[in-house]
């Protein structure tokens, strides 16, 4: 007998082999086994479809040298299992990607859920039927499928960026992208490396290729602030303290701004004096990691202030890199710290006190073209055996864009969001009834410890439908005043803070063409799960439910 609401077994085929489920999760990260879970506890026939070809996600394709999370691993797992949290062991308080993948793929099996992953699976179109009010879901091989809830779970960094560099085709040497690792661990012992960008997956690379390459070349067109990440391994006393206050700590992080309690003075960096603000800096420096910004609270909103953050970790570049001209090259000068995602290394500057690593400055050389055998810019032709292109991700809205998700009379969510993403709450779309975002472009989502906004994003959605079944209701849709006043309100929060103007991800400005729209919300993971939780209470106030 097949378990409730596994999709296993019996397919409700029809003719011309269209099969009718309930719920089609897309995606198998960390999001969509979740969503899969709880589906399945409502009793829902439910299947996920997956491109890639194991679950994971992010930690199935992003398995390039040096790869690691950098939310500690205690977060940075599910909390919705007292047993699995307390019968998992994390190795290192920064897990490296290996050990993340090894943990999903324990979940996977412990919870019996790859019975309903489609794997190798990639849905290139979803439409929603007026008359039927249900979705159909076609793969890249025709299988089409329909479901009354549709819930896309495709990632905010899953689709790597174009690399916009002409002449990447002619290139006749080994050509790697730090997002679409091969199984196959490539060596590069003695080769000539070229790596291509220097954000937080060529921070994390970088060092890893110094280390096996003959000589390595690193193109960097705009310098980053990166902090260390102090990384050690766990110990077993410490693991049992942490375990016995698992729960308290989960709470802490819940009811927390970013999904992670962020140790802060709470005060302005102005009222103190210039020496304890670098002894601040300098206690978290030497803690490692993203707490660094959490400083003083007025980082990520007055220039003044962000400016003695950023020039901290300037002298710490002048400190660490030996030769004066190169640490110049290095230092971020042109935008605040923390407005692009603040990275953390371990030995990134390091790495360039090494003889076989060359800094190449795009801001004074730029690439022309690639080449067959390497990368000609404005000064040179390098030859190289292997490119590594760390180039980033058409982030937040390139899966939900790529799928030709067609709501009410065929709207296409790309002609929707021609301006830039519209998104209730980061999680419905007006005239996208019964189909849900993951971690959304609206949502606090990659501001916040993300396997928590996915949890808090899987439950929204599954109460929401338990919600909609238990009543009777056809379809939920968000509306489109509230889906604006939402709108509205992520831009205005967004305008208080120092994010908006610099060029990212966060804004889109990395792909050409891409609409610039601050797309996270910023106004606090406790304070959002606030509202949504009122939105649910009050009846989905924002959304029209449909009787069936
Ligand atoms: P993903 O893990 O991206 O999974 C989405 C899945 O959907 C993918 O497997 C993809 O193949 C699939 N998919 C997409 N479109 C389709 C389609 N049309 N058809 C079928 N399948 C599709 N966050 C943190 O909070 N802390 C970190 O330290 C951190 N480190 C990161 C490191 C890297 C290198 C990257 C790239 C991201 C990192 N993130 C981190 C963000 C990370 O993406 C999330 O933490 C989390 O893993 C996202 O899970 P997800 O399930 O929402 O999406
Ligand atoms: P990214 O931050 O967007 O960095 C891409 C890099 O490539 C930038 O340095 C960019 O330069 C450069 N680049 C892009 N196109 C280029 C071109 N045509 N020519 C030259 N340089 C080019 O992408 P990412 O490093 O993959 O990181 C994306 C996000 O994933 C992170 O911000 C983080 O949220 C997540 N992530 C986290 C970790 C972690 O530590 N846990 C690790 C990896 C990724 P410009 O800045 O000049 O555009």
């Amino acid at each position: 007998m097949t378990a409730p609401g596994s999709a296993t077994g019996s397919p409700e085929g029809r003719p011309g082999g269209v099969e009718d489920v309930d719920a089609v999760v897309v995606g198998a990260g960390l999001a969509g086994l979740y969503a899969l879970y709880r589906l399945r506890q409502l009793g829902l026939r439910t299947v996920v479809l997956e491109a890639g070809g194991g679950v994971g996600g992010t930690w199935y394709w992003n398995r390039y040298p040096g790869a690691r999370c950098d939310v500690e691993s205690y977060d940075y797992s599910y909390s919705f299992s007292a047993e699995l949290q307390q019968e998992w062991v994390w190795t290192e308080r920064f897990p490296a990607q290996g050990e993340v993948l090894a943990y999903v793929n324990h979940v996977a099996d412990r919870f019996d859920l790859r019975r309903d992953v489609r794997l190798h699976t990639r849905v290139v179109q979803a439409a929603f039927d007026d008359d039927t009010a249900r979705w159909t879901v076609t793969t890249a091989a025709g299988d089409r499928m329909t479901a009354r809830y549709c819930v896309m779970a495709t990632g905010c960094l899953s689709i790597p960026k174009d690399p916009d560099i002409p002449g990447l085709d002619s290139y006749e040497g080994n050509l790697y992208q730090t997002a679409r690792w091969p199984h196959d661990d490539p060596d590069f012992t003695g080769q000539r490396v070229a790596c291509i960008g220097t954000g937080s997956s060529g921070i994390q690379c970088i060092p890893m290729l110094a280390r096996q390459a003959g000589h390595l070349h690193v193109f960097q067109r705009t310098p980053n602030f990166s902090v260390p990440a102090q990384n050690r391994p766990l110990d077993a006393a410490g693991d049992r303290a942490m375990k016995a206050r698992y729960p308290e700590h989960r709470r802490a992080a819940r009811s927390s701004y970013a999904g992670v309690v962020i140790a802060t003075t709470g005060r302005s960096a102005f009222e103190v004096s210039p020496e304890e603000r670098r002894r601040e800096y300098e206690a978290r420096w030497q803690r490692g990691g993203v707490q660094f910004l959490g400083a003083y609270t007025d980082i990520r909103t007055d220039t003044a202030a962000n400016d003695t953050a950023a020039e901290f970790v300037r002298d710490r570049i002048r400190e660490t890199v030996s030769d004066p001209e190169v640490a110049a090259r290095l230092l971020p000068w042109d935008y605040p710290i923390g407005t692009k995602r603040l990275c953390v290394d371990t030995g990134y500057f390091d790495t360039y006190n090494r003889p076989n690593v060359t800094l190449v400055d795009l801001r004074e050389t730029p690439i022309e073209r690639i080449t067959p055998d390497g990368i000609r810019t404005t000064a040179a032709d390098h030859r190289f055996d292997s490119i590594v292109l760390a180039t980033g991700f058409d982030a937040m809205t390139g899966a939900l864009l790529r799928a030709d998700i067609r709501g009410r009379g065929g709207r296409a969510l790309a002609d929707e969001w021609a301006d830039g993403p519209r998104v209730y709450l980061g999680l419905a779309i007006n005239g996208f009834p019964n189909l849900f975002t993951v971690t959304g472009p609206g949502s606090p989502s990659v501001l916040a410890n993300m396997v928590l906004a996915i949890e808090q994003h899987v439950e929204w959605i599954a109460d929401c439908i338990r919600y909609l079944e238990e009543g009777g209701f056809r379809t939920i849709e968000a509306t489109d005043q509230a889906q604006d006043d939402w709108a509205r309100h992520v831009a205005e929060v967004a305008e208080l803070s120092l994010f908006p103007k610099t060029d990212s991800w966060y804004v889109g400005t990395n792909v050409p063409g891409k609409p610039r729209t601050f797309m996270p919300y910023l106004g606090g993971f406790d304070t959002y799960s606030r509202r949504c939780t009122e939105v649910a209470a009050g009846g989905y106030a924002g959304f029209v439910l449909e009787k069936a």
